[in-house]
């Protein structure tokens, strides 16, 4: 029988935008402060949106289990964040407000991302500060004590929080020291180098996880009330990006085959900021942070093909084409409009470097306007950083930076509670689908990890508790032993392969195809292609690929193996996605649909909507949802940042 495509509901609480969440707290059931502690709840991931929930449900008497790929909970991905953490608070007096921070958001990320939720977020956000403040972050303060504030993209206003270019690391510190009190009451059980290989679901309900150790090669499993996902972005399906080498599908797409919704898996977003390749064996790329942008100018020679060192080349012959062409928002334009613009740059031949893949970012103006002591304030880790990977000084020559694979909207659908379409599976930060729409504007990843994890969860949660189907679950329960049984399965067929090609040669030749064919820009016809070759190589994969080693003690071969096996399925529904959607919007830009100045070209009639898929088998084609986006308080308009 046919499947009916469904329209999925949101659960988007009535009355107006500003007063949905208010009226939405009120309404949640509240679970009893002595009876919290009847409820177990797992917390997959320990970066900003896992450290935070794990810590806040604790505090609030829950009984959580925390894991994580890494040996520490502190050494999550959300480290690595750079450049800061947005909020309305309006410090600067420059005309920022709530509903300015929403509007922003919700026009950055093209009109795709649910008005409810942004609006949540935006309202949320100025808490996120007090806490982190609290918690002793040290964010950067001005001469009079006020915290500092500085622009990204996408923003005409200066409302990022920062902690020089190492705001990840402090708030993921503040959010750390939270989880520990936690650990230390006994309220937290941390579990480090667990890696998550499938969720168990029980009546419908999320009950538990298989994990497998990864020094011991255990297959464990852990049942609990309700399941909290946290478990970071994908990015590294391109092979290269910025994200951290254990960036993996695998804990979101083992959650896909068992009945979550993918949503949206298409939207990937390019930074248009990252030093760029520089040899065909390197595995990682590193970003430069997009607060560099707001003393940095982007520049490339008029003319193509032009090899003179930049000192020679002359102002006049200088293309500043961010701030000639968009000159209201000039150098501080959205990531994707950044990114496609460097791409057109370079594909003219105004590309700059020996492979003509980068563009300048100059710093030169801004040292003569405010002196180095300032910039490098601002900025002395990232020069810092920029100079030991290039051997040459930014404040002496121009950075050279290219567009790189860096963070996803796409995610597992979730709604307004950020519950799954699975009762008792909540999804949180990067791992979901829910704010960003199709572009994420620059330090709003943090802040909507930190609202997911702070204000969002605690309350969401016990809504769901109070109402769930409260049978005792054990991991004697049958569903474990399948789930088990699955896990090793696949293991043992990845160990018994035998080929000759390393997993890193898969995973490298995946990415190429995918940024060739599915990234800054696609076409129907490439797209097409891309799913050909990706089916070929996952076949080859099963075929060819070597692992040595064995699954009984610490094998990182076999690690990478696993999450390569599901970057190679999951890149062929990302490819899946983005033919769907015959329309251009933030980081989906399909050349078919384009403005006469080269700009994404929405349909709002027919594409106004979240696409998530469900699973229908390996052999068979995933089957398409729509969840409407309904606009009732923002004008949906063609994007202009000129
Ligand atoms: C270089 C860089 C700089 C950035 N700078 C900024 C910035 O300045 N501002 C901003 O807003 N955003 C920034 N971002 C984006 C932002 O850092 C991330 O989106 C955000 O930190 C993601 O947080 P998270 O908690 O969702 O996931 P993560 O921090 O990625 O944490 C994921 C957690 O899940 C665990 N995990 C993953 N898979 C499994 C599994 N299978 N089993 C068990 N555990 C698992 C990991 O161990 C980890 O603990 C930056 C990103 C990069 C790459």
């Amino acid at each position: 029988m046919k499947e009916i495509t469904m329209q999925l509901d949101a659960k988007i609480p009535s009355g107006p935008l500003t007063e949905k969440w208010d009226k939405h707290r009120f309404e949640l059931k509240l679970v009893n402060p002595a009876n919290k502690r009847k409820y177990n709840i797992i917390v997959v991931g320990t970066g900003l949106a896992g450290g935070a929930a794990a810590a806040s449900l604790a505090e609030l008497g829950y009984y959580v289990k925390n894991f994580c790929v890494q040996d520490s909970p502190r050494r999550a991905h959300s480290i690595a964040a750079q450049g800061g953490i947005n909020a309305a608070k309006n410090y600067q007096n420059d005309g920022d407000s709530i509903w300015r921070l929403f509007y922003d958001t919700i026009k950055g990320g093209d009109f795709r991302a649910r008005e409810a939720n942004v609006y949540r977020l935006a309202q949320v956000s100025n808490n996120i500060i007090d806490q982190c403040v609290a918690q002793g972050v040290p964010f950067a303060r001005e001469y009079g004590g006020l915290l500092a504030n500085r622009s990204f993209g996408g923003a005409q206003v200066s409302r990022t929080f920062y902690a020089r270019g190492q705001t990840g690391q402090q708030l993921l510190l503040g959010a750390y020291s939270s989880l520990m009190r936690q650990v230390a009451a006994g309220q937290v059980t941390l579990f480090p180098r667990r890696e998550m290989l499938d969720l168990v679901v029980i009546k419908g309900q999320a009950r538990g996880i298989l994990v497998r150790n990864l020094i011991t090669g255990e297959i464990e499993s852990h049942a609990a009330d309700a399941v909290v996902m946290c478990t970071g972005g994908y990015a590294n399906v391109f092979y290269l990006s910025t994200n951290a080498m254990a960036s993996n599908v695998s804990a979101t797409y083992r959650a896909y085959k068992k009945g979550a919704f993918f949503a949206n898996p298409c939207y990937t977003q390019i930074h248009p900021t990252c030093i760029p390749v520089h040899g065909t064996y390197q595995s990682k790329l590193t970003l430069m942070s997009e607060s560099l942008r707001n003393d940095g100018r982007v520049w490339v020679p008029k003319t193509p093909g032009d090899k003179r060192p930049p000192s020679q080349i002359p102002e006049s012959e200088r293309d500043y084409y961010l701030e000639n062409k968009y000159p209201s928002f000039g150098n501080l334009v959205p990531r994707d409009v950044a990114s496609r613009n460097a791409k057109t740059q370079c594909d003219m031949g105004k590309g700059v470097g020996e492979t003509g893949f980068a563009v300048y970012l100059d710093f030169k103006d801004a040292i003569k306007r405010d002196g180095k002591e300032v910039i490098a304030q601002k900025y002395g880790n990232l020069f810092q950083m920029y100079e030991k990977i290039t051997a040459s000084n930014p404040y002496e020559a121009p950075m050279m930076i290219y567009p790189a694979s860096h963070y996803v909207m796409g995610g597992l659908w979730v709604d307004y509670n950020l519950m799954s379409n699975l009762p008792g599976l909540f999804v949180m930060g990067e791992a979901n689908f829910s704010d960003h729409g199709a572009n994420r504007l620059g330090a709003s990843a943090l802040m909507q990890g930190l609202a997911d994890g702070y204000f969002v969860i605690p309350y969401t949660i016990g809504g769901y508790l109070v109402g769930m189907d409260h049978t005792e679950v054990t991991t004697d329960h049958p569903a474990f032993k399948e789930a088990t049984q699955y896990v090793i399965e696949r293991t043992s067929k990845l160990l018994s392969i035998n080929g000759k090609r390393t997993v890193d040669d898969f995973h490298r030749e995946l990415g190429h195809i995918l940024w060739e064919y599915c990234g800054m820009s696609r076409n129907d016809e490439g797209l097409l292609k891309a799913r050909k070759l990706i089916q070929e190589l996952r076949g080859e994969f099963w075929e060819n690929s070597v692992i040595p080693g064995s699954d009984k003690d610490f094998n990182q071969s076999l690690e990478r193996a696993g999450r390569v096996a599901d970057f190679l399925e999951f890149a062929e529904l990302m490819v899946i996605d983005a033919f769907e959607r015959k329309e251009s919007c933030g980081g989906h830009f399909n050349e078919g649909y384009q403005t006469e100045e080269n700009e994404a070209k929405r349909d709002d009639e027919n594409f106004c909507h979240v696409a998530a898929w469900k699973y229908k088998g390996d052999d068979a084609e995933p089957k398409l949802h729509k969840e409407p986006l309904a606009f009732e308080n923002v004008e949906l308009t063609q994007r202009s940042y000129k």
